[in-house]
């Protein structure tokens, strides 16, 4: 029993190894035939000895696991985006800020910008344990089974690696064997696919792994994430990683200086069309880890990364007509409808023209050719017009003015780019745009409830505003078009489970004009109820956290409206959460009210992060550098000599984590 054991073992460890050859280092050292053979040999002792079953056995690659469901996980470290950078300037002022903040030299890892889709990989004693999709950075899907089947994934570590970890990276599909799909595609009469990158995302979302399997996907790793990983840097990460046996592309450099970093990009700009996979970028990371935390995170990247766009590829084409579309807001945004085109991969049929400003501007007309790019965002835009095939009758664009779904009066508010349909309560596609934020996933996640049932019930007239929808019943909405008895049950109990969202996301739900959600979230935990948001004064707002004067007299007006009013006094006798609960509470109190304090240096008993959390809760503000309006600095070891003299200078004081702890006791 035991031989047969270490048998199994044996041959798992020779099948590892030669993966490892072939789709990490790219260097087969047995035939296809021979590594054929011995897995079916390791097969078949596994079914005969199923008592031992391994998830991360060689065998499991092939797939076979069908889920329904993917399950939704908290992401330990949050999978943060990164800024995006278009010329050597940006990045100048990128190095500008950042040495305000860190001392010292800065060295830089430059490394690629896979155009895929990103994963977290979670080790735990050298096993792959969990695999999750990026989702909204803070949850995403578990995907394990569909990562399992990527070859260059390894399933065992080798090598010296930590206990546990996450590491994270871009599951690609590199051009050859989308062609290849491709062509089998066309061959068994199927449309073909776009582009790898969202071949490659679909593939994660596959329910049958055993089609994952088949897919030639490669997992590229960039980021070791997690505490006590015994690395000092990113490039020293990097080359750990790859010691570890994943796959880690060697195009990343350490640049000592900024001007190192600019070589980087001119010489990738040219030469990365022969690489194997898409790359949309490069990322350009500060190397000292110690240098990162100091850095630290603004509401959606790190400080201490920044992505540089290559220039985007561009075509003309005809624009056929303009439309206008009305958000949930009232804003109208034209919309170019083209001649459709090929662009870096995807048919472009739309673009976006932004404003009337914008559609003045660039002079566009119906019949135009014009030049379309496709950059980052998911919409190309227009950037001008070839003149030289405009005919002589084009007339200049009229922008409309009245709305195209009410034919209410537009209006446009001084300094405002966006044209608005003041038709507040009036206007359907406000309606429903308002009704269909509030269900939103990162708003009140309201499971069974769509976007379109939303439209069908505004306009069968069953709501008219989303607190209607706590009264909805079963027998209303089962004549609704696609309703079965239980899809009406799924809709009338996940209303009833809303009610216990959290405050702060009924707040990001009422949808107030420039209230997203960190915004909400600041404004739920300043103020701790709705009715004391309500009561606040332009004044008062102006004084919490980030909250400027756009969104502060955006509040008041929203408060300001009996409409709302009504709406909201029905959301709570709905019972929904329109203040912080008890356990929200906890920890929560006033003692640095009125501080901004500064943190600085490695501490002992307690994180930079807790640091941090804990001068928020306890109603102070957190800055990222020394100035006249500091309160004071929390200084732990390694306190730069800069920073030190600034504070003398300025007079502040600076205290130890101890003192600091003393102080919130
Ligand atoms: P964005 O989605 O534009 O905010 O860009 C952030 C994404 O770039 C990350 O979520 C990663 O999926 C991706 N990415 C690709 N290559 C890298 C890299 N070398 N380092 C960090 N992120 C990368
Ligand atoms: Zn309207």
């Amino acid at each position: 029993m035991k031989d047969i054991k270490q048998h199994i073992e044996n041959l798992r460890k020779e099948l590892r190894q030669h993966n490892y050859n072939y789709y990490v280092l790219d260097n087969a050292t047995i035939s296809d035939y021979e590594f054929d053979i011995k897995l079916k040999e390791l097969q078949e002792l596994e079914a005969k000895h199923p008592e031992f079953f391994d998830a991360n056995s060689p065998t499991q690659r092939v797939g076979g696991e069908v889920t329904k469901n993917f399950e939704t996980i908290v992401h330990e470290h949050r999978m943060y985006s990164l800024d995006n950078s278009y010329s050597k300037e940006d990045l100048l002022d990128w190095e500008k800020r950042i040495k305000k903040i860190v001392e010292g030299d800065i060295q830089y890892t430059c490394e690629l910008k896979y155009d895929g889709a990103s994963i977290s990989l979670t080790y735990e004693e050298g096993k792959l344990v969990k695999a999750v999709t990026r989702g909204d950075g803070f949850q995403g899907d578990n995907v394990t089974a569909n990562i399992r089947t990527i070859k260059s994934v390894p399933l065992q570590l080798k090598g010296d690696y930590p206990p546990k970890f996450d590491i994270r990276g871009e599951i690609v599909l590199p051009f050859e064997g989308f062609k290849k799909m491709n062509e089998e595609r066309i061959e068994i009469g199927e449309e073909p696919y776009r582009n790898p990158r969202n071949t490659a995302s679909g593939s994660l979302k596959l329910q049958d792994s055993a089609e994952v399997a088949k897919r030639p996907l490669e997992c590229l790793l960039y980021n070791l994430t997690g505490t006590n990983l015994g690395v000092k840097s990113q490039f020293e990460g990097l080359e750990k990683a790859r010691q570890w046996g994943f796959k880690v592309p060697h195009a990343a450099k350490l640049a000592q200086s900024i001007d190192e970093v600019f070589a980087f990009i001119d010489y990738w700009n040219d030469e990365r069309h022969k690489l194997p996979y898409e790359t949309d970028g490069v990322v350009i990371k500060v190397n000292s880890l110690q240098q990162q935390e100091e850095l630290g995170y603004t509401a959606k990247a790190p400080r201490w990364a920044m992505a540089y766009k290559f220039k985007a590829e561009q075509v003309s084409t005809k624009l056929n007509s303009i439309t206008y579309q009305v958000g949930r807001t009232g804003a109208i945004t034209p919309v170019a409808n083209l001649e459709p085109v090929e662009l870096a991969g995807t048919t472009v049929k739309r673009a976006s023209l932004h404003n009337a400003d914008q559609i003045e501007k660039l002079d566009v007309r119906v019949g135009d050719e014009v030049y379309v790019e496709k950059g980052g965002e998911i919409i190309p835009k227009i950037l001008g017009v070839d003149l030289t095939k405009r005919t002589v009758d084009s007339k200049p664009t009229e922008y409309i003015t009245q709305c195209p779904e009410c034919h209410t009066a537009l209006v446009r508010q001084e300094g405002e780019a966006q044209h608005y349909c003041p038709n507040y309560n009036g206007c359907k596609p406000q309606i429903i745009g308002r009704i269909q934020h509030f269900i939103s996933r990162k708003a009140m996640d309201i499971e069974g409830l769509g976007g379109e049932t939303v439209a069908l019930l505004v306009n069968e007239g069953l709501i008219s505003n989303f607190s209607d929808l706590y009264e909805l019943t079963k027998d209303q909405v089962i004549p609704l078009e696609r309703m079965a008895e239980k899809s009406a049950d799924n809709l009338i109990k996940g209303i009833e489970q809303s009610k216990k969202i959290p405050f702060e996301r009924v707040l990001y739900a009422l949808g107030i004009r420039y209230v997203g959600e960190t915004v909400a979230k600041k404004l739920a935990k300043h103020y701790k109820s709705i009715d004391a948001i309500a009561k606040a004064s332009e004044e008062d707002l102006v004084n919490v956290d980030e909250i400027g004067n756009k969104i502060a007299e955006s509040v008041v007006a929203f408060f300001s409206s009996l409409e709302n009013i009504i709406i909201i006094n029905r959301l709570k006798q709905f019972g929904l959460l329109l203040e912080l609960s008890e356990d929200e509470l906890i920890g929560q109190t006033d003692k640095l009210k009125g501080d901004t304090v500064v943190v600085t240096g490695v501490f002992e008993t307690i994180s930079r992060n807790e640091l941090k959390k804990l001068i928020e809760n306890n109603g102070g503000k957190v800055s990222s550098s020394i100035s006249s309006k500091t309160t004071y600095i929390v200084a732990g070891k390694n306190m730069g000599p800069s920073k030190k003299e600034k504070a003398e200078t300025l007079g502040v004081a600076i205290i130890s984590e101890y003192d600091f702890l003393q102080k919130i006791e």
